[in-house]
């Protein structure tokens, strides 16, 4: 299996003749620190999402390839699509405990749980939207686009099976206690950080919770400022050496392809995790 990530909570799985698409999200504002358009997600087709909030769902039926896609989700999204004039065909409702079989890859769909916005981080942003009358413009924007979008306590957490690969996907940094949850050691848990003032700590139990062979983080650039802003990850990067010296974290760059099975290997190693697609190879093994 290989791996890219596409700004946000976007993903690329390719899985042998399948090719998986999580939660696509097209820029919002200019000041996007990923920029994302149409084009980014041109070839998408087989489309898996985690929840219903604007930033993993708004941009679907704006595709011009609309008519040629098909949506996973559970129901709650799929009112949403609809509401948006998504036509019903090319909307694939599934509920927690279902599995989703494509040609080269199975997908588990596990109970999830949102995190939630906390006390701390709501004033940071207050703060940080009330320097300039473009940000309140923005703010209230998105705040706007976020009511048309619910998430009704519907987030899942995904498990893609292809050959003898596993990757766990999360929808929102939380674990919901009282589900079913995937079996550990996944060959890589995807991980999004960002949402809490204490990122480190909600990412340290997911860790815990999981036990992957490796870590991707996504979800953690500025990808709808100034709702989003810079996320500090290395205070999460100095506790997983700490405690799970073994365990890889990988941020990735922007667009770059990644096989699976390189991303296991040991922080301690001099090996670096293979890039199957970008001439460069950017990302950090922490
Ligand atoms: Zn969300």
């Amino acid at each position: 299996m290989n791996i890219t990530w596409l700004g946000c909570a976007s993903l690329r799985l390719d899985c042998g003749r399948t090719t998986l698409w999580v939660d696509p999200f097209m820029s919002m504002n200019a000041d996007a620190e990923n920029p994302t358009d149409e084009e980014t997600f041109s070839e998408a087709r087989e489309i898996l999402i985690t929840h219903g909030h604007f930033d993993h769902l708004m941009s679907i039926p704006e595709f011009n390839s609309v008519r040629e896609i098909r949506v996973h989700c559970t129901e709650t999204p799929r009112e949403t699509l609809l509401k948006c004039g998504m036509p019903e065909q090319r909307i694939h409702q599934f509920s927690f405990g279902q599995t989703v079989e494509f040609d080269d890859a199975k997908v588990r769909v596990f109970k999830g749980k949102h995190n939630k916005i906390d006390s701390k981080i709501a004033i940071a942003t207050t703060l940080r939207v009330a320097t300039s009358i473009r940000r309140i413009v923005d703010f209230f924007n998105i705040v706007a686009v976020h009511k048309r979008f619910p998430e009704a306590e519907e987030t899942v957490m995904f498990e893609v099976k292809s050959g003898n690969e596993r990757v766990q996907i999360i929808g929102s940094p939380n674990v919901c206690e009282d589900a079913v949850l995937p079996e550990m050691g996944a060959d890589l848990l995807v991980l999004p950080f960002n949402g809490t003032s204490n990122p480190t700590s909600m990412a340290m139990h997911i860790v815990e919770t999981y036990r992957p062979k490796a870590v991707l983080l996504s979800h953690f650039d500025n990808a709808f400022p100034p709702m989003t802003a810079p996320v500090k990850i290395q205070p999460f990067i100095a506790e997983m050496r700490r405690k799970y010296p073994d365990i890889p974290v990988h941020i990735p760059t922007f667009g770059e392809t990644f096989l699976v099975s390189s991303l296991a290997v040991s922080s301690a190693g001099n090996d670096r995790p293979v890039a199957v697609e970008s001439t460069q190879l950017h990302a950090h093994i922490a």
